[in-house]
Order: structure tokens, then sequence, then C-alpha cells
């Protein structure tokens, strides 16, 4: 995927400029590389429209070249569709957690319950193995292997179903006082009715509380194949990705997460059971696009033009020519950049404000200022001294607030607007006082 998407990319370099028919071309061989790298025919079509919308609506910022423009847009699409990562289990309060482990034979299941045990050891729970998959007569001898490699105790049964089995480990485990049962359940080479039926019963019987699907990621378009089937037959809490070790191409990790809906909590990288890490989209699309430098470089481009941006800002600021609308632009720029807080501590009188929200959900805090200032009119943006009864009523429908929340904004903001102009009045020494109280 690497060599192809690099060749991709350099279309996009003859002509130092994007336009409609290079990006077409680039983006053209972006998709034969995704299809060579196995990802699924419907996952890139779409990919590939929503990389096409973003490109052209993607300013090309200056000092960065276009291909390099469109590395980042791949980049982050790619991104997008693996994550939103969450590599957490939920535990059930009282009870012990049931968790089963589904997929192909040889998929990695047994492999990965040892690393789940031992992952959750050591985050001090008391797991217990449980040998579910009575079709290979060895299973039952290699889990127990894997068991007493991470010191957890494994439950097995001969002449039973693999229903009965589950019912009689839970007994177990909570005579033995385990709090998290890992089902290593059969699989089949390949998805077969018998074995869904099997499963089916599990789940109905059983009841476990987080279903995984185990994914090889070296099969490509079959992983695709087996993960629709399981997650149709199966409700599947999340997937775990095995054997993106070594030069896995990482494409089915585009597709499952599109595919089932549900999200990769974990991979496995390598046969040893310490092997098992929380899935990291970022780390996985770096490695896959081998071009953290371009995606470094565009950023950085991206944040000195926010920057200069912000510079304008504070300048209107001093002017006292500062409007909502200014107000607004800031409040987009300071979602863009991340932390809140630090951010808004940027912006001269603002730093009260972002004390202030420090204490409340700060995220929730600018998208509710932001819906309100988007439901004004530009004109009362610009005036909001204009805002009156009426209209702070109208924008409050508009923006799901109350009233006193728009006239708390427009005092808020008034309060600003008369420090910053205060501000540039000043002399240099008495701000620095101003500053340091
Ligand atoms: P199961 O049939 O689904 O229980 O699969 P197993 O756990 O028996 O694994 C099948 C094979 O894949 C074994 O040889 C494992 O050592 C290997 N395996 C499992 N997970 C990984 C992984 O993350 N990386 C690599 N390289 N091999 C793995
Ligand atoms: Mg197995």
């Amino acid at each position: 995927l690497q060599k192809r998407l690099s060749t991709a990319f350099k279309r996009f370099r003859v002509s130092g400029v994007l336009t409609e028919a290079n990006m077409k071309e680039g983006l053209r061989e972006v998709r034969t590389a995704l299809l060579e790298a196995d990802v699924n025919y419907n996952v890139v079509q779409d990919f590939m429209a929503r990389v096409q919308e973003k490109a052209v609506g993607t300013q090309v910022v200056k000092s960065v070249r276009p291909e390099q423009q469109i590395v980042k847009l791949v980049h982050d699409e790619m991104i997008e569709t693996m994550g939103p990562s969450d590599p957490t289990i939920r535990f059930e309060k009282s009870g012990p957690t049931v968790i089963m482990l589904c997929g192909l034979q040889g998929s990695g299941k047994t492999t990965t319950s040892g690393k789940l045990a031992k992952l959750l050891v050591a985050q001090e729970r008391r797991p217990m193995l449980v040998a579910a998959d009575l079709q290979r007569p060895a299973a039952v001898e290699q889990l127990k292997v894997v068991g007493e490699q991470v010191g957890v105790p494994v439950f097995s049964e001969t002449g039973t179903n693999p229903v009965k089995l589950c019912q009689d480990a839970l007994i177990e485990a909570n005579r033995r006082g385990c709090d998290t049962l890992i089902l290593d359940t059969a699989g089949r080479l390949h998805v077969d009715d018998e074995l869904m039926a099997e499963l089916v019963q599990i789940e109905k019987k059983v009841r476990p509380h987080q279903v995984f699907f185990v994914c090889d990621a070296m099969t490509g378009q079959d992983a695709v194949a087996s993960a629709e089937a399981f997650n149709k037959a199966l409700e599947l809490d999340g997937v775990i990705l095995t054997k993106l070790d070594g030069d896995a191409r990482g494409g089915a990790a585009l597709s499952v997460r599109k595919v089932t809906g549900v999200p990769i909590k974990f991979v496995g990288k390598g046969e040893k059971l310490d092997k098992l890490e929380p899935f990291d989209p970022e780390r996985l699309v770096g490695q896959m696009l081998g071009m953290g430098d371009i995606v470094g470089l565009v950023e950085a481009a991206q944040s000195a033009v926010d920057a200069e941006e912000a510079r304008l800002q504070q300048e209107k600021m001093a002017k006292g020519k500062f409007d909502l609308e200014d107000f607004r632009k800031q409040i987009v720029q300071i979602k863009k950049m991340g932390s809140v807080q630090d951010v808004m501590g940027m912006f001269p009188g603002m730093g009260q404000m972002s004390e202030n929200l420090g204490n409340i959900d700060a995220d929730a805090e600018i998208r509710r200022i932001q819906g309100i200032i988007d439901s004004m009119t530009p004109r009362e943006r610009s005036r909001p001294d204009l805002i009156d009864i009426a209209r702070r009523r109208r924008i409050a429908a508009g923006a799901g607030v109350e009233p006193s929340d728009v006239s708390g904004l427009v005092k808020q903001f008034d309060a600003m607007a008369s420090f910053v102009k205060q501000m540039a009045q000043m002399s240099m020494l008495d701000k620095i006082k101003a500053m340091t109280g």
C-alpha cells in the first residue's frame, strides 16, 4: 500500500497546483492502491467520495504542495474510517463479566484469550479462561497451555455441549471468585450454518456481556466477508484484529469497522501473549502510509495559518473592531486547535473565561456558544446592541437555548470587548501590570 500510494501522490507533484484534473488522476491511483491492499470495494468507494469532497473544499495552504495536502487528507480520512478507537471493556458491577470471543479457525481466538487474560490480570482482575471449543480435540489442551503461561485458571469439561459448558463455567467462576470469563469458542475454516447456530445458542443461553469478533488482518477480503456474517448472526461489541505484526497490510482495519459498525478494540501484534495492544488508528495509519513527515509538515503549516489568523484577530481586537463574527471565528479555531483552555488563554481577555470553562465541560460550552452565534444574522453579529427581546427569543429558539443564555453571551462578549479596548489604550507597562494583576 505504501509504495502504491506514494506513486499516487507523485501525480499531484507534477503541476504544483491542485487542479480538478490532476486531483482526479491522483485520487484514482489512491483508489487502486486501497483496492490492492484488499480494502473492501464498497468501503473504498465511500472513502474516495469523502476524500474527494473534502479535497474540493480544501484551500491549499501556502508553503504546502498540493500533493502533500492530499496526503494529509487521505491520512485523516483513513483515521476517521478506522476510528474512533475505544479500547475499553465494560465490566459488570456485580457478578462475573462474560466476554465471548468468536471468529474463524486460525484467526487467533485461543491466543487472544490468553493475551486478554494477561491484560486483565495486569489490571488486577481475576479472569478465567473457558475452553468452549469442542470441535478440535487439541483446542482444550492449547488453551490449558496458554492459561498456564499467564497464570489463569482454565475451565474445561468433556462429554458436554458448549452451552452447558459455559453455564457450568459461570458457576465455577462464582465459586472461585473469578470476575471475568473469557469464552474461547470454536471456529471453522469458513463461515457455516452449524458454527453460527452453535455461537448463537451460546449467545442466547449464556448471555455474554461482550462479544468480540477476532479477525485475522492478513486475510483481507475474507476478513470482511466473515465479519459481515458474524455481525449478522451475533450482536458484536467490538473487533480484535490479529496478526498486525510484520508487514500486515492493514486493509482489513479500514474495512472491518465500516462493515460491522463496531469499534476495533485491540490489535494482536505477535504470537507471544504480551502482544496485544489497544487499537490506535493514528499509529496504524502512520505505519500504513509511512508518510508521517509530510503529515507533520502539513499540520505545522496549517497551525501557522491558524496562528496568523489569530494574530489578525488580535489586531482587530486591539483596534476595538472586534465583533461577534470574529468571536465565532475564534471559537472555530479553538475547536480545531484542541485544548480549549490553552488556546483561550492566548487571547487577551479570555483568560478568565478559560478558567471558568475549566470547571465545566469546555467542549459542550464551546458548542453552545457557537450554536448561539450561528443563530444570529450577520448584522446581529457585528452589532450585538441590536439584539432586543424579540431577536433574543428568535436566536434562543434557533440555538435550542434559553433567551437568558443569549443575553448572557452578549454580556460576556461586551465585557471582553471593553477589556480589549482598554488594553489597547494602555501603555505596555500598564498592560503587563494588568495581566499580572
Ligand atoms: P484460533 O483457531 O482462532 O483459536 O487461533 P489460534 O489462537 O490457535 O491462532 C492461530 C495461529 O495464529 C497460531 O499459530 C498463533 O500463534 C497465531 N497468531 C495468533 N495471533 C497472532 C498475532 O497477533 N500475530 C501473529 N504473528 N500470529 C498470531
Ligand atoms: Mg482456538
